[in-house]
């Protein structure tokens, strides 16, 4: 009979990887707190309106990248492709946005049903981040420089580069969108095929197009900057301001206009040139309409989202992964010889009650060739056990594969102690 496999785009994170995963949510963890943010836990199954009101009927995710099927009584649900919708549908259903100031963040698995291949899957996952109530740019400001002390964290900050745009009022955007679509209409026959469609649907997102020709044809279309109206601008130049006052750099890229509907004002993405075509680590943005839109009151919001596999890639592709992290456990403990496997249970745990945090692994099974076999489990601290002619407890420490103490009962703590505090 065939074996069952995973779905296809959904990764399995195995031992060997998932320390990588815990080191960097850590590291996101502690950026956060330092922020002062809360964590928020949604469902990953939502009603499927509830993302194609919010992210927009036409673009990419909505029409064809989501996982939607009826359930039993026939409601359509939907594996959530992102986060944002999931968290402004939860703050709101509990009344945590009306007249107040919210900082979350949430991270997990998300679902889009895409061409599966480096940096992108179908299961993915992200740590997202979101804060309402803030309508002026010095929050804008915060959630960017937040994400740039994690790059500095993980050592990323000189491989990846900030762009910045703003996309300007509704009402702004929609003056541009018609000179644009004007401009393009009059040359349709020379944009590629997408871009052709999206004329139609979604005439912004031509401004991301990968094709050459459409890139050509855009360096002569009106831009976005000079339909932007006053209070944008000002909000921009006020952000830019507090980003160059604190030393994060940044590209201003009029043509990033990022693939979501809900974005207004400032958007962001953080891309590295190490990952090939799956560059994007990080995006965001300014979503004041959306929360009106699902049908809260009109809430300002900041937020983004970054991709956690694209980090793990570069992070890996990089060599940034600290050495230590990659180790499950500091001490491996084993008897040279039979008869005494109930000790070496029981000293472990000794071991563990005097040394917090000090992870030890005990050695289960035969006795043959155990010192290549502990060597052979990386653990930087080795201690080997015996007893006496007169039942005593005594041993030998190693030390990154060589023998650094013989040991006499009632030394072993505190020569471990030596060891485990230098
Ligand atoms: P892309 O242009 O690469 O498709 P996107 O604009 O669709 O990205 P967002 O919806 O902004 O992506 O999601 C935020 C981040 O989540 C992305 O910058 C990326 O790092 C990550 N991401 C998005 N889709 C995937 C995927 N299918 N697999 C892995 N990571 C993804
Ligand atoms: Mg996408």
């Amino acid at each position: 009979m065939a074996k069952i496999k995973a779905i296809r785009g959904m990764n399995d994170i195995l031992p060997d990887q998932t320390p990588v995963w815990q080191y960097l949510e850590r590291t996101v963890k502690n950026v956060l707190s330092a922020y002062g943010y809360s964590e928020v836990r949604m469902p990953v199954v939502e009603q499927t309106s509830l993302f194609k009101r919010s992210i927009g009927e036409v673009t990419d995710i909505v029409e064809k990248e989501m996982y939607t099927f009826d359930d039993r009584n026939g409601e359509s649900l939907t594996l959530r492709p992102e986060g944002t919708a999931s968290c402004v549908r939860a703050a709101e259903e509990h009344g945590l946005l009306f007249n107040q100031m919210q900082r979350f963040w949430y991270q997990g698995p998300m679902f889009r049903y895409e061409r599966p291949q480096k940096g992108r899957y179908r299961q993915f996952h992200q740590v997202g981040v979101e804060t309402f109530g803030m309508p002026n740019a010095d929050i804008d400001a915060e959630v960017i420089m937040l994400s740039a002390r994690l790059w500095k964290q993980l050592g990323l900050l000189d491989s990846v580069t900030l762009q910045l745009n703003t996309l300007g009022s509704n009402e702004a955007r929609a003056d541009y969108k018609q000179a644009l679509v004007e401009y393009l209409s009059a040359r349709k026959d020379q944009l590629d095929e997408d871009s052709q469609r999206r004329l139609e649907t979604n005439p912004l997102r031509i401004l991301d197009s990968k094709d050459q020709n459409t890139q050509a044809l855009l360096d002569d279309a009106p831009v976005l900057t000079d339909y932007l109206d006053e209070e944008s601008r000002q909000h921009f130049s006020e952000l830019t301001q507090m980003l160059d006052d604190a030393g994060v750099q940044y590209e201003i890229n009029p043509r990033l206009v990022r693939g979501l509907d809900y974005y207004c004002k400032t958007v962001f993405e953080w891309v590295t040139d190490k990952l090939g075509a799956q560059g994007t680590v990080c995006a965001g943005g300014r979503y004041d309409g959306l929360v009106k839109q699902l049908g809260g009151r009109p809430t300002p919001a900041v937020g983004f989202a970054m991709g956690v596999e694209r980090l793990i890639l570069l992070l890996e592709t990089l060599d940034l992964i600290p050495q230590a992290v990659k180790q499950p456990f500091d001490l491996y403990l084993a008897a040279e010889h039979k008869g005494l496997q109930s000790k070496v249970v029981l000293y472990a745990d000794r071991l563990r009650d005097r040394f917090e945090g000090l992870r030890v692994q005990i050695h289960c099974g035969g006795q043959k060739n155990i010192r290549q076999k502990a060597q052979q489990t990386g653990a930087p601290i080795v201690l080997l056990l015996k007893e006496t002619d007169n039942q005593e407890l005594c041993g030998t420490v190693w030390y990154n594969g060589e023998p650094i103490f013989d040991l006499e009962e009632g030394q072993v703590q505190d020569k471990i102690a030596s060891i485990w505090q230098a």
